[in-house]
């Protein structure tokens, strides 16, 4: 990162001096624009007028005139130029705006650049027109692609992506199944980004996206595009080895001799650090056991950062410092809202963190953009999360762990002193606390397997057998329970606190010892990591037990282990209910261009559900844009949807015993070649066992969720001849099957996620709390979406043909079926009784039902 200097020219500090001492030396604010030098490090103040006199806890109002300006200036009349509190929260809320802060004395003499101005460019805009010939009819993608077809739809979405780029707008973009999304937006930020030296962030929901930018999309694009860029991927830190650590590992061989199998392991990484390409476990052939790979991996808390001897060749730095050359950058969801997280407490978004500064991003599969978010400015702490960290400092069983390790090193480099007070004092009192963190854990687990466990229907239900979660609600029925667990909670934190305690202590006691200094570094750098990793639970503790804060929702949940409550695990969590006002202050206010997309965004045709729950949706008229570009295929001559009118809705008696029988027969007449999508883990279970046997009979290739990976069960069931395959969760988007594998998709029931989920019910409560009708607002816009996902898998190519059943009658029968028919393109629907629509589905499948001729190639 360069270091920008603020030069402040004689005028100009004459002027603010000036204007300081009309005041009478009070606090003053000023605005500015400055000029920069052609290496953009110095910038030198060339215009500035009195906006305010007051200091920065009564002029708020500066913040609202400051966006067309580079930079805010503030006296500090007694001299000392280190900011306060609430200089710094007006230095981020003008950061947030892309202006500058800087403190001064009131001779103009002193400066402290609180944030440094950022740089404007004159963009260079997007030329339309040339992307309409990059991907029009006999572009450059059509020379270059065998089988491309030009589709009017994602020619439209490049168009609509390079406005954005050029108007500094935020765009919600639909884009149908089998537009071609990624090129519609890759090749607008691709020129962009190359004609402007800047960066755009593309952020994806799933890897198998994510890999398809990498390994197919980009490095095509690279090779026939007229411009020269560079992309890269951004994965996280805990995904690289450390050098450091590799070279210091064997040393642990001699201080833990009996250790011999992690030993192995630690060689063979070793050895692969010496030829590895970039040092990533996806560059690793093999995949190493966490407690082995977490003595190796890269985290912030263990770098000596500049000062490390491997700095230059660091794997993680190297591919940070790649990135930051590069003009599109990949990364997912949640490595983009981790840096965000940081980002708004700098202000700054032209920091090299996580991801390399950026003012544009597109967030491709957007609709998940609001759980991603809610975890991230959330926060967890569990059982079995605390029990490992504190055990890998030192084990309560044996004599091992970090602090026996950092103890015997002391010993070898001659500090024997220290070497007890470290290996055994404080880790025999760590080993205590651990013990009666865990025991206070276990009583709190024996208390809600005597109450709330122990009830038959569970307080906040039951989602699947093994998994119970019970939310603060804030009513007095459940006060005592919560007060109880509350009680526990305090017991422990205080343990921690403790342990925060012990280590500081420590740590004073290793920056006394006569080792070597980097010996002695090392060892600060693994207390350091372990007081910060402690300071962060205790963090999660504070937000979880500060009940009067009703804009979070709490919740505990319980997990029984393999052997019943024996291994159950234990975890808290709090979250945001509306991450909305979050992500319009940190993303929509402050950057240039945001771009989501997905193939599903919208509800019946508009985006109000997303775009409330994201908070893009009453961004101003100029500054905001939603379109929908249509899918190429014909789903009215490729396609035909199914609905049995005499099976019962799911939630009526008789749904379930009447369920395998229709998917028997609906399975034998596609021939099998069919996704079975379900909302439970326990429907999915319970059919899959139902109907095993019998598909076999007929030939069949029956595969459930859960038996094998999900990309191994994919790749069974591609290359099975009648597969059929029983999902869930992930199966109902992001996969892409295409051809004759896949010709029948059964949708078991409309998936409405389960209200008894902590967050979803807070959120169906905090809308009923404004007057807002909950189900119509939220449960099923969140349902379509799933559904039009579950739609999404059936037709992947001009060429593909199937059916979709859908075994809930409630789509026809309720008033808001509609809404599901309509978020739908265009399809022909038979309706009747199962009898008949196994008939039609029979007649889809014989032969003079076949689609003559394809007319297009994907
Ligand atoms: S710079 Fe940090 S991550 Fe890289 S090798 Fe050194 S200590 Fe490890």
């Amino acid at each position: 990162m360069k270091q920008v200097e603020l030069d402040i020219p004689r005028e100009a500090a004459d002027f603010l001096r000036e204007a300081i001492a009309e005041a009478g030396g009070n606090e003053v604010y000023f605005l500015g624009k400055v000029r920069w030098d052609e290496a953009q490090v110095v910038a030198t103040l060339d215009e500035v007028e009195v906006f305010a006199r007051g200091n920065a806890v009564s002029v708020p109002a500066i913040l609202a005139g400051a966006e067309s300006w580079d930079l805010a200036l503030h006296n500090h009349p007694g001299g000392d130029l280190q900011p306060s509190q609430a200089d710094l929260a007006v230095a981020s809320e003008l950061g947030n705006r892309r202006v500058g802060f800087v403190i001064i004395d009131n001779k103009a003499e002193r400066s402290y650049l609180v944030v440094k101005p950022f740089v404007r460019y004159e963009h260079q805009p997007v030329d339309v027109e040339e992307v309409r010939d990059i991907l029009g009819p006999g572009g450059v993608l059509s020379k270059h692609l065998d089988g491309f077809e030009s589709r009017v739809g994602q020619v439209e979405l490049a168009v609509e992506v390079a406005r954005s780029l050029n108007e500094n707008r935020v765009v919600a973009a639909e884009a149908g199944t089998g537009i071609g999304k990624s090129f519609g937006y890759l090749v607008p930020i691709i020129l962009w980004a190359t004609r402007n030296r800047q960066r755009v962030i593309v952020s994806t929901g799933t890897i198998n996206l994510q890999e398809q930018l990498v390994s197919k999309d980009l490095p095509f694009l690279a090779e026939i595009l007229p411009v020269d860029f560079e992309f890269s991927l951004i994965k996280g830190r805990a995904n690289y080895a450390c050098r450091r650590r590799l070279k210091e590992a064997p040393e642990q061989f001699e201080l833990v001799p009996e250790d011999t199998e992690d030993q192995d392991l630690l060689r063979d990484l070793i050895e692969w650090s010496k030829i590895t390409s970039d040092g990533s476990l996806a560059d690793l052939s093999w995949k190493p056991p966490p407690q082995v790979w977490e003595k190796v991996l890269s985290s912030t808390d263990k770098s000596l950062k500049v000062n490390c001897e491997f700095y230059q060749e660091c794997f993680y730095y190297q591919a940070r410092r790649r990135a930051s050359r590069c003009q599109v950058v990949v990364a997912n969801h949640h490595l983009f809202f981790a840096d965000l997280a940081v980002r708004r407490q700098t202000g700054d978004w032209q920091l090299d963190l996580i991801l390399p500064g950026y003012s544009r991003v597109v967030f491709d599969e957007a609709q998940h953009l609001e759980d991603v978010a809610s975890e991230h400015l959330g926060a967890r702490f569990s059982r079995l999360g605390i029990g490992q960290r504190l055990g890998r400092m030192r084990s309560r069983r044996k004599d091992r762990g970090t602090l026996v390790l950092l103890g015997r090193k002391l010993r070898q480099n001659g500090d024997p002193i220290t070497a007890d007070s470290i290996g055994k004092g404080y880790a025999s009192q760590l080993r205590d606390i651990a013990e009666s963190v865990d025991d206070q854990f276990g009583d709190l687990e024996e208390m809600l397997r005597g109450g709330w466990l122990a009830a038959e229907e569970p307080a906040a239900g039951r989602q699947e057998a093994s998994r119970r979660t019970l939310r603060y609600q804030g009513d007095p029925d459940s006060w005592e329970l919560w007060n109880s667990i509350r009680d526990c909670l305090l017991g422990i934190r205080g343990e921690l606190e403790n342990v925060c305690r012990l280590n500081d202590k420590a740590r004073a006691t290793v920056e006394n010892s006569v080792v070597h200094d980097d010996v002695q570094k090392s060892i600060l750098l693994e207390l350091e990591s372990f007081g910060n990793r402690m300071a962060d639970t205790l963090g999660a503790f504070s937000r979880f037990n500060d009940f009067k804060d009703d804009s979070q929702v709490r919740w505990l949940d319980y997990r029984e282990g393999r052997g019943g409550d024996a291994g159950a695990s234990l975890g808290f969590s709090v979250a945001p209910i509306s991450v909305a006002a979050e992500l319009r202050n940190a993303l929509f206010d402050v950057l240039d261009t945001v771009v989501l997309t997905s193939a599903t965004l919208s509800v019946a045709g508009r985006p109000d559900f997303l775009g409330e729950r994201l908070g893009f949706l009453d961004l101003p008229a100029d500054r905001f844009s939603f379109k929908r570009f249509e899918s190429p295929f014909d789903f009215k001559r490729q396609a035909l949807m199914v609905v049995p009118t005499d099976l019962p809705a799911p939630n009526r008696q008789g749904y379930e015993e009447r369920l395998p029988g229709v998917l028997l027969d609906l399975l034998k007449a596609s021939g099998g070649r069919a996704f079975v999508l379900f909302t439970s883990y326990s429907l999915l279970g319970r059919m899959h066992k139902r109907l095993e046997k019998p598909l076999v009979e007929l030939g069949c290739h029956p595969m459930a969720q859960g038996q094998a990976q999900r990309s191994e069960l994919l790749k069974r069931f591609s290359t099975s001849d009648n597969g059929v395959l029983f999902g869930t969760d992930s199966f109902w988007e992001g996969v892409d099957v295409r051809g004759e594998a896949l010709e029948h998709v059964i949708i078991t029931r409309l998936p409405f996620r389960v209200p008894t989920e902590p967050l979803q019910e807070a959120r169906l409560e905090e809308l009923s709390s404004r007057g807002v009708n909950a189900f119509s607002n939220y449960t099923i816009p969140q349902a379509v979406l799933r559904f039009k996902q579950g739609f999404g898998r059936l037709v992947r190519s001009t060429t593909d043909r199937g059916v979709i059943s859908v075994l809930d009658s409630r789509i026809l029968t309720k008033r808001y079926g509609k809404i599901f028919l309509q978020s739908l393109p265009e399809v022909d629907l038979f309706a009747s009784s199962a009898a008949a629509v196994v008939e039609r589905v029979e007649e889809f499948f014989s032969p003079a039902d076949e689609v003559s001729e394809p007319r297009n190639n994907e």
